[in-house]
């Protein structure tokens, strides 16, 4: 039997997981959304003792039932590996009561990574799979991180081409650096004369350019996306969810059969709903806490079902959260909505029109799965610190929302359940930040921050940070906005 992948706004679109991964998002705009979860057993006496690459096996086997064990073997094989600073891949740590779940050991220091080390090799097999024998081109527009993190990704993955694109003034001197020393014959990262959203139009006109597109056809290439809607960057992720579980139970911090809770930094809501995942598939889940820095649409939409981006948008210092609008919780309101596709294109035409909706009739069951707050600046900040005066230990300010926002449902509840803080990024990413939250003091720039970091965690500085300022500069191409396709052309020679 093959599992269904359905649109989350067409009961009659449905297609396999490699059909899923290949096309990305429904044409008519839905989420390909599994309608039944895979019966599998998780023998966790076997699987405490399995290697990160093993249980990811396990967990894609029975997602993306259609790919042969060859095939899954050859992604697996070629993402965890390497590039990964850290055997284990996903560490787990224990903090006073609090377990970290470091999902930053990748390429780019960031939880990212988890899976877009494994997309390209999911993606072009796929292509494969499906008869397609054209080069993948990815076009992104970056305002910074994702851009690199899908570029490292793809980085000499045979049969594809990644070309980025950012804004010249927009990103930080850090972020330039680590997409401008990008090694890989097939990367290319291009400097535009213009902002994010320039950056962007072009790239949807490339993508929706006919013309283009015949002759990227004409040269046995086209394009896909690595966007975040993607069903094949969002199963490699319920893998560190049953990964962890194993990993507590052969420390002997839990017994087989109890259950955790998770906490998880939330932006586009990908992270965690791949933890809803994981519990649909049978690991003992107690709660996942959504947790939200200023921009708190999410704790409003859990504490009051209704869900209404129509308010202020807040710069903080955990920037991949600063979202009001979660894609990827139109899969979770599917599936509070019994998979009920028509209803769900009602409610997301209604936020597309009126910014807002209102669920009713939902499952819940569900809904009593999660709980929902927020972290304000100062409370991020403070949390940092109190993580480092009891353990000096510097969580990022991403994680630090997470482990804020459990903290205090802790104080706020009686659950005794072990809660595992989902750790987003290495603190060595937003070293200002850190640094600033735990001496209260500002750094001179970046690179000062980062010695000083190194200085008062006592850990070693990160691949991804440490040769950035001496690295060679290989992709020096600047271009007008207007001139982004020309770029393209050339690059892919057409
Ligand atoms: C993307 C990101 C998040 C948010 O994850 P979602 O899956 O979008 O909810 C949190 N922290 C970091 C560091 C990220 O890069």
């Amino acid at each position: 039997m093959t599992l269904v992948y359905q649109s989350t706004r067409d009961a009659q679109n449905t297609v396999t997981a490699s059909q899923a991964i290949l096309q990305g998002l429904a044409a008519d705009g839905g989420l390909f959304t599994p309608i039944a979860f895979p019966e599998l057993e998780l023998d966790f006496e076997s699987l405490k003792d399995a290697s990160y690459q093993e249980v990811a096996k396990l967990v894609l086997a029975a997602f993306l039932d259609d790919f042969t064990e060859e095939e899954l073997d050859y992604c697996i094989d070629n993402a965890y590996d390497g590039k990964f600073d850290t055997a284990v891949i996903a560490p787990l740590i224990k903090l006073n009561d609090q377990y970290n779940l470091e999902l930053f050991h990748g390429s780019t220091i960031a939880f990212k990574d988890m899976a877009l080390s494994i997309l390209p090799y999911l993606l072009t097999t796929s292509a494969k799979k499906q008869g397609v024998d054209n080069k993948i081109v990815i076009l992104t527009a970056t305002s910074g991180d994702t851009g690199k993190a899908a570029m490292a990704g793809f980085a000499d993955v045979p049969g594809t081409e990644i070309i980025v694109f950012y804004p010249k003034d927009g990103v930080s001197k850090i972020q330039e650096l680590q997409m401008t020393t990008q090694i890989g014959a097939n990367t290319h990262v291009v400097a535009i004369d213009g902002n994010f959203d320039d950056a962007q139009t072009h790239v949807k006109q490339m993508f929706n350019d006919k013309e283009l597109g015949a002759k990227l056809l004409a040269n046995h290439a086209q394009f896909s996306s690595a966007n975040s809607m993607n069903i094949g960057r969002l199963i490699p992720q319920v893998v560190y969810y049953v990964y962890a579980y194993a990993q507590l139970l052969k420390t002997g911090a839990i017994q087989n059969g109890d259950h955790i809770n998770f906490a998880v930094p939330t932006g586009n809501f990908g992270n965690i709903l791949a933890a809803y995942y994981a519990r649909q598939i049978g690991l003992p889940v107690g709660r996942l806490v959504c947790a939200s820095n200023e921009n708190n649409v999410l704790t409003d939409f859990f504490k009051s079902g209704i869900y209404d981006k129509k308010r202020e948008f807040h710069v903080t210092t955990s920037p991949s959260m600063d979202i009001l609008v979660s894609s990827n919780l139109e899969r979770l309101i599917f599936h509070l909505l019994g998979n009920n596709s028509a209803k769900t294109k009602e409610l997301m035409e209604a936020l597309l029109e009126k910014g807002e909706y209102r669920l009713e009739n939902a499952d819940a069951a569900i809904l009593e799965l999660f709980a929902a707050d927020f972290a304000t600046e100062k409370e991020t900040a403070a949390e940092i610190k109190r993580i480092y005066d009891s353990t000096h230990y510097i969580e990022d300010p991403h994680t630090a929302v997470a482990s804020a926002v459990y903290h205090n449902y802790k104080l706020a509840t009686d659950d005794k359940n072990p809660g595992v803080i989902v750790s987003t990024a290495s603190p060595y990413k937003f070293p200002r930040v850190t640094v600033a939250a735990v001496t209260e003091e500002d750094s001179q720039d970046d690179f000062t921050a980062i010695a000083d970091l190194q200085k008062i965690s006592g850990t070693a500085v990160p691949k991804a940070v440490a040769g950035l300022k001496t690295a060679p500069v290989l992709h020096k191409n600047v271009v007008a906005a207007a001139d982004m396709q020309k770029a393209v052309e050339a690059y892919l020679g057409l």
